[in-house]
């Protein structure tokens, strides 16, 4: 069967663990150390009902409000994953930016997006509740997921989510 290919881009504010998320899942090794991302693309492999999805996955530097979007994160790019940390209101602010960015970016209404709010280990440290990311997705038509990159706790549900949601755009199930 052929493998379809799938770009999905990882977004977010610095440091909130979208590296260590995207090689907890790609190398399944979790690093302690902190590294200022260097952007890199991942290959793997996922299996979603019978069909085999080559998923391209671009690590980004990380963004702020002044980091304009960059063609590469638009062109040709089927679904974002927007990573905060629940630990930090300000990212979680963040990926409210960077949507509307890339949407302006891109003209369109609508991405594929998964709203993922890492860190969850880091429970005396909560900033966001689950409850106003689910809120939020719901507003953008999306999925949240709370994830541990450090304890691999939720990673590998984040891709398939992105998977399903991007299958969902591409043959939008027939109105009834
Ligand atoms: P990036 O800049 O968003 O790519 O963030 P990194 O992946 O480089 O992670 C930043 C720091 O957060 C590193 O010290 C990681 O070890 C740490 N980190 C990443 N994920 C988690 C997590 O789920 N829980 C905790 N407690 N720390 C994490």
């Amino acid at each position: 069967m052929s493998q379809k290919v799938r770009k999905i881009v990882v977004l977010g504010s610095r440091s909130v663990g979208k590296s260590t998320l995207i090689n907890q899942f790609v190398n399944e090794f979790y690093a302690d150390a902190y590294y200022p991302t260097i952007e890199n693309t991942y290959r793997k492999n996922i299996r979603y009902k019978g069909q085999d999805f080559e998923c391209e996955i671009l690590d980004t530097a990380g963004q702020d409000e002044f980091t304009p979007v960059n063609a590469k994160y638009a062109v040709g790019v089927q679904g974002y994953i927007l990573v905060y940390s629940i630990a930090s209101r300000s990212s979680f602010e963040m990926t409210k930016i960077v949507r509307d960015k890339i949407l302006s970016f891109t003209g369109s209404g609508y991405v594929p997006v998964v709203l993922v709010g890492n860190k969850s280990d880091l429970h005396s440290q909560r900033e966001v509740t689950a409850e106003e990311a689910a809120d939020l997705a719901r507003s953008w038509n999306c999925e949240a997921v709370e994830s541990s990159a450090k304890n691999n706790d939720n990673i590998a549900k984040i891709f398939d989510k992105m998977i399903i949601a991007i299958e969902h755009s591409l043959n939008p199930p027939a109105e009834a």
